[in-house]
């Protein structure tokens, strides 16, 4: 039983893993055309884990080949789409039997906590597989009004080549919000993973022929940005990005698209979302629980964490009171460590960036409540504590930039209208959340509020809610473009005809 699994056991399988991190192209592992290594450093440590090579134009050009060969040979997009789908579910049920492999692969590279990689990464990328099968039924075209004399209407096929690109800090369900719509729609797909967690994708790849999917229509680049990515967004022959990172690099691929084929765009980038509380919020210890968790889970590298905590006056300080106890009892240490709540960021590079926020936090005047310094020193890993600026200007840096790790920055407000305009004072519009059981209140921010997404906790419940992926988000601001999840989402990977045919 997984439960059962204790830390010696999983540095012992880790210890024995030997990574290998050749690009997967055509069906089968190659070598890179590029012989210069990157180091990949482990994060708990600081100590190098496995090297691979940075990737060359000649890889992209290798993947993209057989990529459009496996499109234009027709045997997987006009396979019927009830055998797409059943064999996204193949590969679902495949991932279920390796969660423990892929688990210990996510924990390792990225340093999140190995409960957490168990319990929440490898259920959310199957339900992604499994979201993305059943929804393939979904997507339809119509049919319009003529004067009789014609049948017109709207079809829709896949896009064909399809590049994606994604970021590191989920990188399995990263990977899985590309592999599932691109594939079950019947294009094919050359994903690049982070150059910092290249290896599930990579396994998955190996799973995904496993469960039926034919050589070409899947393969993976790992290497660098400047090198692989670039190439990829740069490419003649890709007829779609799709995307999950930063905004700076999202804008550097829609120049890239404007500069070679126009290569249709699904940018998924960043995010600075608030977490807004009103005084009517029932219960204050759940307030904080969720502001807690919103904040500081995966040690706050998420893009939808709620970095911006926007309180009603009088609130305040009781609710950081209570933020801060739950900040003492976590347990922050080894990722493969079961007991462990709370990891090292993934890299020295991280680390030394969100290191570099505090100290601009606390220069421009900001008050340090907790934390704001490294953590776990001896181990040499890459471990901040987990930190709250209280009092701070709208105008701050670390309130209008996204830190991508554990800090927090509070502002309070009187006003519901000053709550908004607060919540808006940023460039992203990624997501938000709101604590409040008046539906006036509710109805506001639904109108109002610059947001992909939008969570209203109003007793707080405990809720499932909807499964993971099969709601449509379109980032609003520089937090991306497009639609991803959801039948929507699919969507995104096909390209509509209008067709009229006459007597
Ligand atoms: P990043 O933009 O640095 O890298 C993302 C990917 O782009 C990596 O694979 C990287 O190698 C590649 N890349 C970098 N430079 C490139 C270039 N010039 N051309 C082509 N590709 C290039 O982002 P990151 O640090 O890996 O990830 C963190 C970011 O991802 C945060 O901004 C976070 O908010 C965002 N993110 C967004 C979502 C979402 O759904 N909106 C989800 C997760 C993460």
């Amino acid at each position: 039983m997984t439960e059962q699994i204790t830390y010696a056991e999983w540095v012992a399988r880790r210890d024995s893993i030997s990574f290998d991190v050749r690009p997967f192209i055509n069906g089968r592992r190659v070598e890179s055309y590029s012989s210069q290594q990157v180091q990949k450093a482990d994060p708990s440590n600081g100590k190098a884990l496995y090297a691979f090579a940075e990737g060359a134009q000649d890889d992209v050009d290798a993947a993209v080949a057989a990529a459009r060969a496996a499109f234009d040979d027709g045997g997987w997009r006009y396979r019927p789409v009830f055998e797409r789908k059943a064999i996204l579910h193949r590969l679902a049920d495949l991932l279920e039997r390796d969660a423990e492999a892929f688990a210990l692969i996510e924990a390792s590279d990225v340093g999140k906590p190995i409960r957490d990689a168990l319990h929440v990464d490898i259920p959310l990328a199957v339900s992604v597989l499994r979201h993305n099968a059943e929804a393939a039924d979904h997507i339809i075209g119509g049919t319009y009004p003529t004067d009789g004399g014609s049948l017109a209407m709207s079809v829709r096929a896949p896009r064909g080549v399809v590049g994606a690109i994604v970021g590191w800090n989920f990188p399995l369900v990263l990977a899985v919000m590309k592999i599932g719509p691109a594939l079950v729609t019947g294009n094919s797909l050359v994903l690049k993973p982070s150059e910092l967690s290249s290896v599930s994708a990579l396994m998955l790849a190996e799973l995904a022929q496993e469960a039926g999917v034919p050589d070409g229509v899947l393969n993976i680049l790992p290497g660098l940005g400047a090198t692989i990515g670039n190439a990829m967004a740069h490419h003649p022959d890709i007829d779609m990005i799709s995307f999950t990172g930063s905004t700076a690099t999202g804008k550097r691929l829609m120049a890239a698209s404007a500069a070679s084929n126009m290569k249709r765009l699904l940018l998924e980038c960043g995010g600075k979302s608030p977490n807004i509380v009103f005084s009517d919020a029932p219960d204050i210890q759940l307030v904080a629980a969720g502001v807690f968790q919103k904040m500081f889970w995966n040690q706050g590298q998420v893009c939808s964490a709620g970095t911006r905590l926007i309180v009603e006056r009088g609130v305040k300080d009781h609710l950081l009171e209570l933020v801060q106890g739950h900040i003492k009892k976590l347990r922050k240490g080894h990722p493969l460590d079961p007991d462990t709540d709370f990891g090292p960021l993934i890299s020295e590079a991280q680390r030394d960036k969100v290191l570099g926020f505090m100290s601009l936090g606390r220069e421009q005047g900001a008050e340090l409540y907790c934390g704001g310094s490294k953590a776990l020193d001896e181990t040499d890993g890459f471990y901040v504590e987990p930190t709250i600026f209280a009092n701070v200007d709208p105008s701050m840096t670390i309130v209008q930039e996204e830190i991508f790790g554990p800090v927090l920055s509070v502002m309070e407000f009187e006003t519901l209208e000053e709550a908004v305009s607060l919540a808006n004072s940023t460039s992203y519009g990624l997501s938000a959340t709101a604590w409040t059981t008046s539906l006036p209140t509710a109805q506001r921010l639904i109108r109002d509020i610059k947001a992909g997404g939008l969570t209203v906790m109003g007793t707080g419940a405990p809720s499932a809610g909807a499964p993971f992926g099969s709601m449509p988000v379109e980032p609003h601001g520089q937090s991306g473009v497009g639609v991803e999840g959801g039948v929507e989402g699919l969507a995104s990977y096909t390209i509509s005809k209008t067709v009229e045919i006459f007597a």
